[in-house]
């Protein structure tokens, strides 16, 4: 199956709707430049999504400023998911555009946490 990126205008796309609480979500964090969220479809307990709040569709039209913020919030909920999960390893993915196996075109960086033995296998595009 060909890959698709959502590419809903600013405003329209899930996670700006989100954003603004026009949807339902599991927000776990919010600051001036970032949400998190749990995502829909866990692969792993704690499995969260990282987004910029304005609508940047991707990594090449992220701020710097946008850029620092989103990988400190990564950093914050990694370390939040550590101490709920002592022994986990944690994976970052972030995919960019079809070809870069993105699907929901608004900037997100994924934060999975990982136990030894969990048997994911993270593919990208996502089967
Ligand atoms: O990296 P990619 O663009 O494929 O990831 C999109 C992610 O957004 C998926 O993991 C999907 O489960 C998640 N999602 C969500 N809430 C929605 C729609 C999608 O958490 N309402």
């Amino acid at each position: 199956m060909p890959n698709f990126v959502d590419t809903s205008p600013p405003g329209q796309c899930i996670f700006c709707r989100l954003v603004a609480r026009e949807i339902p979500a599991a927000i776990v964090h919010e600051d001036e430049l970032t949400i998190t969220f749990m995502d829909i479809g866990q692969v792993n307990p704690g499995h969260m999504l990282v987004a910029t709040r304005r609508h940047a569709a991707n990594l090449f039209e992220l701020t710097e400023e946008e850029a620092g913020a989103v990988m400190r919030t990564s950093r914050r909920m990694a370390l939040a998911a550590q101490a709920a999960f002592p022994s986990a390893g944690l994976t970052l993915l972030q995919a960019n555009g079809a070809a870069g196996g993105q699907t929901v075109g608004h900037f997100h960086i994924h934060v999975v946490p990982r136990h030894e033995g969990d048997g994911i296998e993270l593919t990208w595009p996502r089967k």
